[in-house]
């Protein structure tokens, strides 16, 4: 694992094609320059790593896009301490990036490969800032509840009621919401249990899948 000069100057580069997407939050935007997102990523990948794609890694699956990593992470919130539960580990670059922020991280994932592969990289990365979980998102992770923030990765065709319960009041749900075509919703716990639903524009993810995978 070798982060180069040229690494990262191909990153400076992808931060301000992000800002100059919108993106206006300078603590995301140094986390994203601060974070080797070809870690996370096949050697294949490598020269691919820092333009601002959503890149496969495995089992089906992608790597978010960083655009939508900065968007997902800016309407979340995180603030130092805060117990963040991620759905869907995947690479575990997200999870890094939150644990970063000074986040106290627990992330999820369904497919084994892709946990155990996360948390190899995960316990390197950010030892002692992220737990990794293998289990089905749909349920959250109960014995940890309640959670300031939770972050939902992959496209839910609903939104899970376990993780409504789940988060503390004033906590905040951000989850893409749909099948083909996903709507980012940003639901905040109000102090009375009600909940605030906010729609912040069209995303694209892989499916939020029931049921765990071993393949
Ligand atoms: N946050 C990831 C993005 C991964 S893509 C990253 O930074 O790389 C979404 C991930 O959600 C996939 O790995 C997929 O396997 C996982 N996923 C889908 N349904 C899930 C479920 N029910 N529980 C846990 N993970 C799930």
């Amino acid at each position: 694992m070798e982060d180069t000069y040229r690494h990262k100057g191909m990153r400076r580069q992808l931060v301000e094609d992000i800002r100059k997407k919108g993106i206006t939050d300078e603590k995301v935007l140094a986390a994203i320059g601060a974070l080797p997102r070809h870690f996370f990523l096949d050697k294949a990948f490598e020269e691919l790593a820092y333009e601002d794609k959503a890149l496969p890694i495995g089992q089906d699956q992608t790597i978010s896009q960083p655009y939508t990593v900065a968007f997902q992470t800016v309407l979340l919130d995180v603030q130092k301490r805060s117990k963040v539960l991620e759905v869907g580990t995947g690479s575990g670059y997200q999870a890094a990036i939150l644990a970063l922020l000074g986040a106290r991280v627990y992330t999820v994932e369904r497919q084994e490969a892709l946990y155990k592969q996360a948390k190899t990289m995960l316990d390197r990365i950010s030892p002692g800032n992220v737990r990794c979980f293998y289990r089905d998102g749909y349920k959250g992770l109960p014995e940890f509840a309640p959670f300031d923030r939770i972050l939902v990765t992959a496209g839910a065709d609903a939104i899970p009621e376990a993780l409504l319960q789940q988060l503390s009041p004033g906590g905040i749900l951000v989850i893409p919401v749909g099948t083909e075509l996903q709507v980012m919703h940003k639901i905040t716990r109000q102090a009375d249990g009600s909940f605030v639903d906010e729609e912040k524009g069209f995303f694209r993810f892989v499916p939020f899948v029931k049921g765990l995978n071993r393949d």
